[in-house]
């Protein structure tokens, strides 16, 4: 389901632009617009859910979808080291109300 207000939907429907990396069926991975380190992306599943909170048992396969598009993506771009994070909820840092995984690195 798409939510027209969701930035991140906007960016699947590509009616926002965003420097696309990666785009499968499942996910998208983006750079992200305000980066918080050299090299910073966004992995972004196309299913919106909302945040961590609202995983269910159905969206196992997902989550492993968006950490195993994180590595390939770390792979190609030779990463030997890089942090993946989850922000949850407001308090939990989140701005963006669609669940994405951060894939933040130093670079090599
Ligand atoms: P959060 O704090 O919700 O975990 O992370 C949201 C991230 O999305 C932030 O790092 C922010 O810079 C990024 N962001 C916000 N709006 C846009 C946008 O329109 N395009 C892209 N590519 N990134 C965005
Ligand atoms: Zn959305």
């Amino acid at each position: 389901m798409i939510f027209m207000d969701c930035i991140f939907c906007q960016i699947i429907n590509k009616e926002k632009t965003a420097d696309f990396i990666y785009e499968d069926e499942i996910v998208i991975a983006v750079k992200d617009i305000n980066p918080k380190a050299p090299f910073h992306l966004l992995i972004i599943p196309k299913k919106h859910i909302t945040s961590v909170r609202e995983l269910t048992e159905g969206d196992r396969q997902l989550i492993g979808d968006l950490i195993l598009t994180a590595k390939k993506i770390a792979e190609q771009n030779n990463l030997t080291g890089y942090k993946l994070l989850f922000n949850v909820g407001r308090r939990g840092g989140q701005i963006v109300d669609h669940i994405h995984l951060h894939l933040l690195s130093q670079g090599d």
